[in-house]
């Protein structure tokens, strides 16, 4: 009963108060205690002058945020957390439009390439191509790769975190 309830109230005053405080927030964010994606052992996302990274002590995984790379294409390869994916195009039999594709992961792996969509019109389903965008105001989650938080407590009012 006391889950229900908090899944409940869980959306509303923890993503408001996340950006509506948002700017307060990034005075805190230059440690941050993470559980690592891969192996959940714990660590910390560090933010140096320019950019922040992640190293585990357990399984190795390092992450850099931005120039994976060198590129500057990359950027969104090292965001783990949350995505939202969209797009939309022409139904592929009778051409109509649109046939608009929306998704929502917890995680960022598998990236997901195209979805089915079913035509409003003619009824039949086609694979629409999606771009995809890290959801960055997800609640306890890093703002720079999209880990879960450590420090996470869920209490009656709803889910309580820090960063450090
Ligand atoms: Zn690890
Ligand atoms: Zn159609």
């Amino acid at each position: 009963m006391a889950v229900a309830r908090n899944r409940s109230l869980r959306p509303g005053p923890v993503a408001g108060r996340h950006l509506d405080d948002g700017h307060g927030l990034w005075r805190y964010a230059d440690r941050i205690a993470v559980r690592c994606h891969r192996c959940a052992a714990p660590g910390w996302v560090v933010r140096g002058s320019r950019t922040a990274g992640f190293r585990c002590l357990s399984c190795s995984l390092v992450l850099e945020e931005g120039n994976a790379c060198g590129c500057g294409c990359c950027g969104a390869g090292t965001w783990v957390g949350p995505v939202r994916y969209s797009g939309r195009r022409p139904c592929g039999y009778c051409g109509h439009q649109w046939l608009h594709a929306q998704a929502h992961r917890a995680v960022a792996s598998p990236p997901l390439e195209a979805l089915p969509v079913a035509c409003a019109q003619c009824g039949r389903s086609s694979d629409v191509s999606v771009s995809v965008q890290p959801v960055r105001d997800a609640e306890s989650n890093d703002p720079y790769f999209g880990m879960p938080l450590l420090l996470v407590e869920r209490t009656r009012a709803g889910l309580l975190w820090a960063y450090n």
